[in-house]
């Protein structure tokens, strides 16, 4: 949950510390009842899942909006293991909805970096893992259980005409209550480290495919300061084939995404086999993820265009490796959530952690927009960037589609916000 800031201001931050929201408090109803008569008796209302965006999406736009977290709800996590699926509560995170499943001998198919953030918020930005044929965290939802404008409830199923819109939504339908998620036996997972290679050597397509379908889940790490991938972290299902990786060597030490960084917060490496959900993030759920003190943006292109925007990249490499820490690439499969970064396009995934320095980090972000801009380049919506409104139409062709029937569900704009105004409106 977002820190409560001390000194200047006591107004509610985001995990990274670079959003002090506008609301003066966070609302924690106790009970279904109370959040729907919250939600009624607001003017707006903007739901704050675990803070870990960095940009202003959950913020409300004056102090008088009802900033609410759903995590004092009862924490519903209610598993069918005949249907092979799980109802979680809007409040609730993936480190506590994994173990739970994992109890009942059961998994979800893919999993974030971090198993901190909360189902709800991760799968309203559209975020994901990593793997050709992983689509994004939202693939898993079956249904969606909403309280709208109006306080009244709401349920949304796969197959009716507004699911596309419904679940990677920013939070601009109505405030999620709960999701009905997709799950499969559970299975064990390996994570093996290479060191780096040349980028050289991934000189044509199918090497770039190669390597992006060595495992179930791939990552290739960079800093941009020299053309190599400073390190491989591949992460095999046991079930699956064996991890072929003939580019570089495998390493013994627990390692972390960049380089020199102690690995202790890292999930376990070096191929010993594990859990699904203590292998699949990177990081461990009660350890800080990442380095803490951080930007982030992600941009996901077509994975056709992969080599040329990795290329693009690297003729703006000084300017990004001022201002990086790391910048991770994956695949991600594409799926059909209107506003879904890999909606309609199986995608390669280019994220940057920068460091907190903001006019560095602004140059940064500016050049990755410049160089990847030929690639119609999607944002993630939970991430720092700065393309238009006319942009994003470009890119995301359901965008007015997605607007016209978030307008339908909230005709009075009371879940609408700034950011979401400029990004949907312009
Ligand atoms: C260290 C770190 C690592 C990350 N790694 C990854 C990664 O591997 N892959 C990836 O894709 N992303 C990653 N992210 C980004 C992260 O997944 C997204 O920002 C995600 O949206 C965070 O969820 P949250 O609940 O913390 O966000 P919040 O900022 O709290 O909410 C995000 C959005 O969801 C809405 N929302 C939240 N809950 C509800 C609800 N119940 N009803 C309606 N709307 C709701 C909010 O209003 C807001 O619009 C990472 C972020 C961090 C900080």
């Amino acid at each position: 949950m977002a820190k409560e800031a001390q000194g200047e201001s006591s107004r509610p931050v985001n995990w990274a510390g670079n959003i002090r929201y506008t609301a003066e408090h966070v609302h924690r109803p106790a009970s279904p009842d109370a959040l729907r008569t919250l939600v009624a008796g607001s003017r707006q209302v903007r739901v704050l899942g675990s803070g870990h965006t960095f940009n202003r999406l959950a913020d409300t736009d004056t102090t008088r909006g009802a900033l609410v977290s759903l995590a004092g709800l009862p924490h519903v996590t209610e598993v069918d293991t005949a249907a092979r699926t799980v109802r979680v509560g809007g409040g609730v995170r993936y480190a506590e909805l994994a173990a739970h499943v994992h109890r009942h001998g059961l998994a979800l198919a893919a999993m974030a970096s971090l198993p901190h953030i909360s189902v709800a918020g991760a799968v309203a930005t559209g975020s994901h893992g990593s793997g050709d044929t992983t689509p994004p965290l939202s693939a898993a939802v079956r249904e969606v259980e909403l309280v709208t404008a109006d306080g009244s409830p709401a349920v949304v199923r796969r197959g009716e005409p507004d699911f596309a819109a419904a679940v990677v939504s920013l939070g601009a339908l109505g405030v999620v209550t709960a999701l009905t998620l997709d799950l499969e036996p559970a299975y064990e997972v390996e994570s093996h480290v290479f060191d780096g290679f040349p980028m050289a050597d991934l000189d044509t397509d199918g090497a770039v495919a190669a390597v992006t379908g060595s495992a179930s889940s791939v990552s290739l790490f960079t800093d941009w300061r020299t053309p190599r991938w400073t390190q491989v972290w591949l992460k095999r299902r046991c079930d699956g084939p064996e991890v072929r990786f003939p580019w570089s060597a495998p390493v013994t030490e627990q390692r972390h995404p960049v380089l020199g960084r102690a690995g202790a917060n890292c999930t376990a490496q070096g191929g010993l086999p594990g859990p699904w959900h203590e292998r699949l993030p990177h990081f461990r759920p009660q350890f800080t993820p990442s380095s803490g003190a951080e930007l982030q943006s992600e941009y996901l292109v077509p994975r056709t265009e992969a080599r040329p925007a990795l290329a693009a990249l690297a003729e703006a490499g000084q300017t990004v490796a001022a201002a990086l820490q790391v910048c991770e690439v994956r695949t991600v499969a594409g799926d059909d959530q209107w506003l879904s970064p890999a909606y309609g396009r199986d995608s390669l995934a280019v994220h940057f952690t920068w460091t907190p320095e903001l006019p560095l980090a602004g140059e940064a972000v500016a050049a990755v927009e410049e160089a990847l801009a030929p690639f119609a380049a999607r944002p993630h919506w939970g991430k720092v960037f700065t393309v238009s409104h006319r942009w994003l139409r470009d890119v995301h062709p359901r965008l007015t589609d997605f607007a016209r029937v978030a307008s339908r569900w909230d005709a009075g704009g009371k879940f609408r916000n700034d950011f979401l105004r400029t990004v949907l409106e312009g």
